[in-house]
């Protein structure tokens, strides 16, 4: 037996059908929507129970949810076209106004899901830091 060769006397090495495996159209376009689907799962989990229709939960654990199109604040990006931070919106249609870029809606309670009204706090940027880091100086405290 030449070496190089099975017992059975196929030749050793990779199959045509295994190259077209790795190179074929097939395989690319499976790939391809492998990745849009764990991408999109970075941002949304369907599995989530608070998941409703327009309705979705991010990976930082906000909620997001479809706006009518033109809403100001709504994301324009691939995958959120349309989709806006509930908090946000809520904020906004309070104050009749788009939120400006240095405008941060703040959860009181830390709840992100809790997008009540009486739970959001509308502070600057800095404001928002400085708040957070007295609430983590006080549970530092606590602790
Ligand atoms: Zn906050």
């Amino acid at each position: 037996m030449p070496s190089g060769f099975r017992k059975d006397g196929t030749k050793l090495g990779f199959q045509k059908g295994c190259i077209s495996l790795f190179k074929g159209k097939h395989h690319t376009k499976k790939a391809k929507e492998k990745m849009k689907k764990a991408k999109q799962g970075k941002y949304f989990s369907s599995n989530n129970p608070n998941w409703k229709g327009g309705r979705r939960i991010n990976s930082k654990g906000y909620v997001w949810i479809k706006v009518p199109k033109g809403t100001p604040g709504a994301y324009k990006i691939k995958s959120l076209i349309d989709y806006m931070p509930e908090h946000r919106y809520v904020m906004s249609k309070h104050l009749n106004r788009p939120l400006n870029r240095n405008e941060v809606v703040h959860h009181i309670d830390e709840d992100r899901i809790n997008n009540k009204l009486s739970n959001l706090l509308l502070l600057s940027i800095s404001e928002h830091i400085k708040l957070h880091s007295i609430m983590k100086h006080q549970s530092d405290q606590k602790s």
